[in-house]
């Protein structure tokens, strides 16, 4: 891994956080003052098509990196796009029991209107 590679993880290993690109570009140039944007996409690219970061998706909002190596679904909430994680070891067993063969990573993002939402 690259300087800037090694540096991109530790911010998303450290903040037990989902970040857009945005926000880790700002991290990383308190530690390196001269990265670029591109450079940072270019990473977090690379990284997540290696495996080491997990990209997630969610229609209307920037892609966020997740560097939680366990697997594990997300709770997106549909008014502020605030996102939690979900560990669902019975749905695993589940879906490894409905397989045959050994899951090795799987993808559920849901939607729901979070608590504080529900209240406005
Ligand atoms: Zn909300
Ligand atoms: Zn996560």
């Amino acid at each position: 891994m690259t300087k800037q590679q090694i540096l991109i993880c530790d911010i998303l290993a450290n903040v037990h956080d989902h970040l857009n690109a945005e926000q880790i570009f700002l991290l990383a140039r308190e530690k390196l003052p001269n990265i670029a944007m591109g450079t940072v996409y270019r990473n977090l690219n690379q990284l997540a098509n290696e495996g080491q970061i997990r990209r997630l998706t969610v229609p209307g909002q920037p892609d966020r990196f997740d560097r939680n190596p366990m697997p594990h679904g997300h709770l997106v909430c549909r008014d502020c796009g605030k996102l939690e994680d979900l560990f669902l070891p019975d749905l695993e067993d589940y879906l490894q029991a409905r397989c045959g063969t050994e899951i090795t990573h799987y993808e559920l993002t849901m939607g729901h209107i979070c608590p504080h939402c529900q209240e406005k």
